[in-house]
């Protein structure tokens, strides 16, 4: 598979993009662990031609350094030589750029987004649902009470097998997943819009909780 040629600036201002949304959300404590991962794609899309910078794994997300992200292909592979490993779960990315195209993708573990995966799942059911809350509207949906559906994945450890559930799983309009306990994918057509949208998850998945919590205390 060829690559179009991605210039040093363009690879530069991927990677400055990244450094800015990850030291947003580091001072918001949304990597914990060195949980979570950042990708903006660059240069030229085909559903099976693209180039995207990611983080890379193991890092701790709240400092800067010169090894924080790395080119990789759509397959995940890294497209210049280096020793940096990219995200055990870039195959997540790669499906999500497939699939629609987007120019960003966050990826955060936060304790809203995994308690209100679970407490759905266990209600059995595969997908969170939201409904009447203003904040709908960041995601360009703007029906009077709208009601969305944000779509579960279970989270198996073998990343390829969660990866081959993507495709299928992605629900019109919604531009994110949520792994079952683990946390949110969300993207958009570029940095901006990825951080709008995952702003906007968080805000609902905060909201659904408490929501539950109280409407629980009034039963
Ligand atoms: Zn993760």
């Amino acid at each position: 598979m060829s690559h179009s040629t991605i210039t040093l600036e363009q690879k530069q201002q991927a990677f400055a993009e990244l450094r800015d949304v990850k030291s947003l959300f580091a001072s918001r404590g949304w990597f914990p662990g060195t949980s979570g991962n950042l990708s903006v794609r660059v240069g030229d899309y085909a559903e099976n031609d693209f180039t995207f910078a990611i983080t890379a794994s193991g890092k701790d997300k709240s400092v800067s350094t010169p090894e924080d992200f790395l080119l990789v292909n759509q397959e995940g592979k890294p497209t210049e030589a280096t020793k940096l490993k990219p995200s055990a779960e870039t195959l997540i990315h790669c499906e999500i750029y497939r699939k629609t195209g987007c120019g960003a993708i966050f990826h955060v573990h936060t304790v809203f987004n995994n308690i209100v995966s679970e407490w759905y799942w266990k209600k059995g059911l595969k997908s969170i649902p939201v409904e009447a809350v203003e904040l709908i509207k960041a995601f360009n949906i703007w029906d009077e009470d709208a009601r969305i559906e944000i779509p579960i994945l279970p989270n198996y450890a073998d990343i390829p097998r969660i990866a081959e559930l993507v495709p299928d799983a992605i629900a019109p309009r919604i531009p994110g997943i949520i792994l079952r306990n683990h946390g949110i994918y969300a993207w958009g057509a570029n940095a901006f819009e990825a951080k709008r949208h995952l702003e906007a998850f968080e805000f609902l998945f905060e909201y659904v909780y408490r929501w539950d919590l109280l409407a629980g205390t009034i039963r």
